[in-house]
């Protein structure tokens, strides 16, 4: 059952060597996916392409095409999650009221004659 958490091939792995039947490579079986198992859980059988081959078969694919109701779906998700990120950072348009902290820093600024000192 895959996890999505990548599996730490055991050292015999890093050992046996397979030929991958596609690009016609030389690799260890920790290069390969597991086939099956034996039931203490070690590697039985690796698949016959390496994972690099794999992968470049998987990022060639061609990709299906997003129905026009779910591409809705996630352009208005899209911008919903803009419009609460923007209200996030402004503040929804409200603002605090600037005299108190600009009082507050003058009469430091006075006292000290220093802004080093604010920090
Ligand atoms: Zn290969």
């Amino acid at each position: 059952m895959p996890s999505g958490v990548p599996r730490i091939p055991r050292r015999e792995e890093w050992i046996l060597k397979k030929i991958c039947t596609r690009c016609g490579e030389e690799k260890p079986w920790a290069k390969f996916s597991p086939g099956s198992y034996w039931d203490d859980g070690s590697v039985r059988r690796v698949q016959s392409y390496c994972q690099d081959c794999h992968a470049e078969i998987n990022r060639n694919r061609p990709k299906k095409p997003i129905a026009p109701e779910r591409l809705a779906y996630l352009v208005d998700y899209k911008r919903q999650q803009r419009a609460a990120l923007r209200a996030e950072r402004t503040s929804d348009g409200k603002r605090l009221p600037s005299a108190p902290i600009r009082e507050l820093l003058n009469r430091a600024v006075k006292d000290t004659e220093d802004w080093v000192l604010l920090g």
